[in-house]
């Protein structure tokens, strides 16, 4: 693991708080480590609202219960798993993240940090930096749940921040960037991003459709397509498959 400067936050008392959306055990459905047996810890709060959020709960309407981290570090040694996820709603803008991760390091755990990567925490330990930068088929424009527009208009400004994509990039040992696409009109847009973005390769770079159901493979034959021509890897969802579209999985 890439040892990064410590961090003053990561001295914080020991009852250091966290809003949990949830904590539960289950396979990563999604990227490089798919088919891992780990545990989840979803942060509730996001600083985006993304059109298609899968996870509302942790974002437009976040539902939460404020942990201490010190419980949630005994809750991932008790499952004797090696794994751990940390997703959200959006972790990175939590400064707890740092007494968190620091304590997971301590007792051996890999870490991944599922992020939208425009929120940077120096000293944040992570064995996977797993980054899925916003496309413009994010924005909710016109979304009845944003009647006045400001999210719309704070989604757009915000969603993509390249100096907090290459600075977690930089201080990670590895890398995986995940693009929701809709439909081929997005490979245009995802092209651009990665031109402003260092340190990545081919395989690190995932195509996931849209949507919380298994796709139809001729919906999708694209995204194989586009996959297939620039060396890039095609993003399945395996928990969508085996579990559904459900909470805890
Ligand atoms: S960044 Fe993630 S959690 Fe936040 S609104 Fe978008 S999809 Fe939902």
């Amino acid at each position: 693991m890439t040892a990064l400067p410590i961090h003053p936050d990561q001295r914080t008392p020991s009852d250091t708080s966290v809003p949990v959306s949830e904590s539960f055990v289950s396979i990563q459905g999604e990227g490089k480590l798919t088919g891992v047996p780990s545990w989840f810890l979803r942060l509730a709060g996001c600083n985006l609202r993304c059109r298609w959020c899968d996870t509302p709960y942790a974002s437009w309407e976040p539902e939460s219960v404020s942990r201490p981290v010190d419980e949630l570090c005994e809750e991932m040694r008790a499952t004797g798993l090696r794994h751990a996820v940390l997703t959200g709603g959006e972790p990175m803008i939590f400064p707890q993240l740092l007494p968190l991760t620091e304590r997971l390091h301590r007792m051996g755990v890999h870490i991944t940090i599922e992020t939208a990567g425009t929120v940077t925490r120096p000293g944040v330990r992570c064995h996977l930096m797993s980054l899925s930068p916003k496309l413009a088929n994010s924005t909710p424009v016109g979304d009845p749940r944003d009647p006045s527009g400001k999210w719309a208009e704070r989604h757009e400004h915000r969603r993509l921040n390249f100096a907090s994509l290459n600075e977690l990039i930089a201080g990670s040992p590895d890398r995986q960037i995940k693009f929701v696409v809709t439909g081929p009109d997005d490979l245009p847009e995802i092209e651009s991003v990665l031109a402003r973005v260092d340190g990545w390769k081919p395989d690190d770079i995932i195509l996931m459709p849209e949507g919380v159901t298994v796709p139809d493979p001729d919906e999708v034959a694209w995204v194989v397509e586009a996959c297939r021509t620039r060396g890039w890897r095609y993003g399945d969802r395996l928990h969508i498959r085996l579990f559904g579209d459900t909470k805890g999985t």
